[in-house]
């Protein structure tokens, strides 16, 4: 097995297949409205369990940013350097992943940014980076 293939989780298996449907489905308080993610059992804001998995756009903003020219793990080795990101939701909450299509000196705090739906391989398995929107 490819060690770059997610593994899910009980808990994270929503999102992994949301992503194959190329649908971000994110945990969404019940309760008190709050977004959470990475996912987990119960909401990171107040606690509660009554979480719901959701659809967002995926539009977002670029909060932060690294240009990794020595890949992090061999199997991100490539011709391109890994464009890491920190990207900030419409919604407001964050997530960590790479920009895809932009060039590095292109990369800016706070640009516009739509998801891309990297498909990884003949099973589906598929990841989520971002692009310039
Ligand atoms: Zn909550």
């Amino acid at each position: 097995m490819n060690a770059m293939i997610p593994r899910p989780t009980d808990i994270s298996r929503p999102f992994w297949e949301g992503l194959r449907e190329q649908r971000i489905l994110i945990p969404h308080c019940q309760r008190c409205s709050g977004w959470v993610f990475y996912p987990r059992r119960h909401c990171t804001h107040c606690a509660s369990h009554d979480l719901a998995w959701t659809p967002v756009s995926g539009a977002a903003t670029l909060c932060s940013f690294t240009i990794a020219r020595v890949p992090t793990l061999p199997g991100f080795a490539g011709p391109e350097p890994q464009n890491l990101a920190i990207v900030t939701f419409s919604e407001g909450f964050n997530m960590n992943s790479a920009l895809t299509g932009v060039a590095p000196e292109d990369m800016c705090i706070d640009m516009p940014l739509r998801p891309v739906f990297d498909v990884m391989d003949d099973a589906g398995h598929t990841r989520l980076l971002f692009t310039s929107a």
